[in-house]
């Protein structure tokens, strides 16, 4: 399977707002010789990436994000294939056990799946085109990527690092709904970047969220001592 069905304690707290909740887990940054994340050197995020958070921080679960990055990286159009399929069983699953079924396509990658094609019944289509009735959602720390159909919700991941802010800012003049993650849960302000904070961990249901809004996340895995400037406080 490339989808894991909440695996996360996260999303299984999406549960009790009644979303099945699939997620695509790649090997981040260039752990799979090909950069999956083009602003992660600029954001300084690889070295706290989530990548190692939860089940992340077993060799097992490492060995087969590599894996499946690779797949995706040399035989791209059966990977789009095979997602298909899963998002099919994901969408069978939800409905057998009542629940909206929803995708995140990016854990721990920054792909723009808006910009991959692959053949679907006939059809050169993007996944979303492939699912026009399913949701997906993203974080991605690209701020120009406008080009994104109406069932792909993105929230902009924001970093501190001074070299970074200009991309923040036109983020923030697009509208984007900004994810910080602080070190401690004190460290949470009311506002930040003048605009108002809410919690983003009692859900990762971000497309129900307002644009416009921080949403306050706190560190884990190797995040919690991140001293780059990716993580604030
Ligand atoms: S935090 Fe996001 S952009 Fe940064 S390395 Fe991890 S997956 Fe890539």
């Amino acid at each position: 399977m490339l989808l894991s069905i909440d695996t996360n304690s996260k999303t299984v707290k999406g549960q009790k707002q009644g979303y099945m909740t699939g997620i695509l887990y790649l090997a981040p940054f260039t752990l799979s010789g090909i950069n999956l994340c083009p602003m992660a050197e600029k954001a300084k995020c690889h070295k706290a990436c989530l990548n190692t958070a939860g089940r992340g921080a077993f060799n097992s679960i490492q060995r087969a994000r590599l894996k499946k990055t690779q797949y995706f990286n040399n035989e791209r159009e059966l990977f789009m294939l095979e997602l298909v399929r899963d998002i099919n069983a994901l969408i069978r699953k939800a409905k057998r056990e009542d629940f909206i079924p929803i995708v995140r396509l990016n854990g721990t990658s920054d792909i723009r799946y808006e910009n991959i094609k692959f053949n679907h019944n006939g059809k050169l289509s993007t996944i979303f085109e492939a699912f026009p009735d399913i949701q997906f959602y993203d974080y991605t720390k690209i701020s120009n990527r406008r080009n994104i159909p109406d069932n792909y919700d993105l929230t902009y991941s924001y970093s501190g690092i001074a070299g970074y802010q200009k991309y923040v800012q036109i983020a923030i003049n697009a509208g984007m709904r900004i994810a910080t993650v602080f070190r401690n849960r004190s460290d949470i302000p009311e506002t930040f970047l003048n605009m108002r904070v809410v919690d983003g961990d009692n859900s990762d249901l971000r497309h129900l969220d307002a644009h416009g809004v921080v949403v306050a996340l706190y560190a884990k895995g190797k995040a919690r001592n991140d001293m780059s400037g990716f993580v604030v406080g």
